[in-house]
């Protein structure tokens, strides 16, 4: 344990994912010897994303507007929507390139023992966006593990009697983890390979 400030600092960044007590400690004595300067910038850029970003009021990803880019582009195909557990996965499949449409973020997973339920999640959202008929097709890339199915599953038995085409990324992506891990090939052609999930 250190004194007052130091102390709350690794406190802090503890709280962090990723970051255990060891890290939490190297952070705080690299932010203790670095310049001035370059802590300053680090702290207006953590108050900044809190003041600045939103989350886009369509389709959940990360904003500076009320729509983010993609749900503002005119090009994107509006009758193909592509769900994902978080902001982070939209990052990975538009690094691939493959896809054209739109994008929704669930805002996690299903997952029982963290208490994250169907209600947590932007399932009444996705509905609603649903409801008009423009999309035709809604692609399941939920995160390759335990969680992400469960998701996908549920989606599906929602989504299939609707009489949409409900794909899912084709596997070969790595089981077990997280979306954003799969290299772009890989994510490339599990989008590409995706299959039709029936009722
Ligand atoms: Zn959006």
């Amino acid at each position: 344990m250190y004194e007052g400030a130091v102390q709350d600092l690794i406190d802090e960044l503890g709280r962090l994912p990723g970051v255990g007590p060891k890290s939490a400690q190297r952070i705080a004595f690299h932010l203790l010897a670095a310049d001035p300067a370059d802590v300053r910038r680090l702290a207006d850029a953590l108050v900044e994303v809190k003041a600045r970003v939103q989350f886009c009021t369509v389709c959940g990803n990360v904003s500076q507007e009320e729509l983010c880019r993609v749900c503002r582009d005119p090009r994107r195909v509006p009758s193909v929507i592509c769900v994902v557990e978080e902001p982070k996965d939209v990052v990975a499949i538009e690094r691939t390139r493959e896809f054209r449409g739109r994008y929704h973020v669930l805002g996690g997973a299903i997952n029982p023992i963290d208490n994250v339920g169907p209600d947590d999640l932007r399932i009444s959202e996705l509905m609603g966006r649903l409801a008009d008929g423009t999309v035709t097709e809604v692609i399941l890339a939920t995160d390759p593990n335990v969680e992400g199915e469960a998701t996908s599953t549920y989606l599906a038995r929602l989504l299939v009697p609707m009489g949409l085409r409900v794909t899912r990324l084709a596997s070969g992506l790595p089981v077990g983890g997280d979306l954003e891990y799969a290299d772009e090939v890989t994510l490339g052609r599990a989008f590409e390979g995706r299959r039709q999930i029936s009722a």
